[in-house]
């Protein structure tokens, strides 16, 4: 049985998105401001969204699970920090100085995340990366950086490898000195220490995420316990990219459950509750170097920014990172994402791998030739036909995965929400082609 072709459906829903997005493409380039917004044959634009759901400007409601880039764990505009906003824009919503707004958020970040001894932030996980890039860099007087396969740590110029498959295709023209920048193989110790081996003379650190957010792959402890080991070993820094995992799986960063001890850590997303953050922290003799006023080849002059630290961000975080303090919503998110990872697993029968954890999940397919088991290995994966589930999903059942990436869970989603997510999937995998899962076992 072939795939049906949903595109029909979804454009008869969506005539004003078709028309918005139209003027979208004359005046934005590629109609989009983030790479990833744009799917086929165009994405629907949005007008307002509250809870668990989004609307589009046809009046379409959709159960959303891209959740603002996963920055949104209470929902949309959740009441507590909606009312916090409304009193901080009365009071200025740009201060340009050192505000209270931001020690409130920095003494709960710290209490949670003991590596953060010093804190600083930006306005993007993007600037984060390449600033704790620059420190690494700084501190040890060395050039290069090790990254992931498939790791994604924004538009940053140094870390703008090896993200997508094949990963020894460039991903952008433009980039310069790209020799500097190595990349090891996920979960793959041996491989990643022979590659490391390689540079330990000139390694300057290693930066990598707990949780692969491209593929919803959480990573071994032995794993990262023997790359921090290797990267301290070679006098080189050891890099968490927690910016899709901190404050997300727990109250706190994914680390310390895994008895690690980064020299820095990147930190966004939720810790801004939606709004512009990112945020770089770690040791303080390491950290002190972005603090020196005096140019010399010891400082690491990074930002800031005009828009670090305002007091809405400062603001959102800090009510977002309140609700989350005493656990239970985790707990909650915790049994949701189960349930529905569970539900997928059923729902595919076989057919598709399920990873994730806590309030996250992806389905991955194996391509012809592969196992399901290593579907979430981005080489041996069906990007393709999981995008048409995720299209399908967005032209039929009203839920919303941006189609290829990861789902995240929010404290506004609901048992009703998982079932209705799984019955959509299990309808899905009805219509699948046989064939592919012929030789998945
Ligand atoms: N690092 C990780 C792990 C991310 O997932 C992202 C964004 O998705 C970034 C860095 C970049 O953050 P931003 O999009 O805020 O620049």
């Amino acid at each position: 049985m072939e795939l049906m072709d949903y595109t029909a459906q979804y454009k008869s829903k969506t005539p004003e998105s078709a028309r918005l997005f139209a003027r979208s493409a004359e005046l934005h380039a590629g109609g989009i401001s983030h790479n990833i917004r744009f799917f086929e044959p165009y994405p629907f634009v949005s007008r307002r969204a509250y809870g668990k759901s989004l609307e589009d400007v046809d009046g379409n409601r959709y159960a959303d699970y891209w959740m603002g880039h996963w920055s949104l764990i209470l929902g949309h505009a959740p009441a507590s920090v909606s009312r916090a906003l409304e009193s901080q824009v009365r009071d200025g919503w740009m201060h340009g100085t050192v505000n209270e707004q931001t020690l409130k958020l920095s003494d709960t970040i710290s209490g949670a995340v003991p590596a953060a001894e010093k804190i600083r932030y930006t306005a993007s996980g993007t600037e984060a990366t390449a600033y704790a890039v620059r420190l690494a860099r700084a501190y040890t007087k060395r050039k290069v950086i090790a990254k992931i396969d498939g790791g994604w740590h924004g538009y940053g110029s140094d870390l703008l490898k090896a993200v997508n498959w094949p990963f020894d295709a460039a991903e952008s023209g433009g980039l310069v000195g790209e020799d500097a920048v190595v990349s090891i193989p996920y979960n793959d110790l041996a491989g990643s220490l022979e590659i490391l081996a390689r540079h330990r003379d000139d390694l300057a650190g290693v930066i990598i995420e707990p949780l692969l957010g491209n593929r919803c792959t959480p990573a071994d402890t032995d794993y990262l316990r023997g790359i921090q080991e290797f990267a301290h070993s070679a006098g080189a820094l050891f890099m968490l990219d927690e910016i899709v995992t901190g404050f997300r799986l727990r109250f706190g960063c994914l680390y310390e459950t895994m008895g690690l001890d980064p020299d820095i850590i990147t930190l966004g997303k939720i810790i801004g509750g939606g709004l512009a953050v990112g945020a770089f922290c770690g040791k303080d003799h390491i950290m002190r170097l972005a603090g020196m006023p005096e140019k010399g080849s010891q400082r690491a002059y990074v930002g800031g920014g005009t828009f670090s630290a305002s007091p809405v961000s400062m603001t959102a975080g800090y009510e977002t990172l309140r609700d989350l303090r005493s656990g239970a919503a985790y707990s909650k998110m915790g049994s949701l994402g189960e349930m529905v990872r569970r539900g997928l697993h059923r729902a595919f029968d076989g057919r598709a791998a399920v990873t994730g954890a806590g309030s996250l999940f992806m389905v991955h397919f194996g391509r012809d030739g592969h196992r399901i088991a290593e579907a979430a290995d981005a080489s041996k994966s069906d990007m393709a036909l999981l995008r048409r589930y995720h299209f399908k999903m967005i032209a039929v059942d009203g839920i919303f995965l941006l189609p290829g990436k990861m789902g995240a869970l929010s404290t506004a989603h609901t048992a009703a929400d998982a079932d209705a997510l799984v019955q959509a999937s299990q309808k899905f995998a009805q219509e699948m082609p046989q064939h592919r899962t012929g030789n998945a076992f």
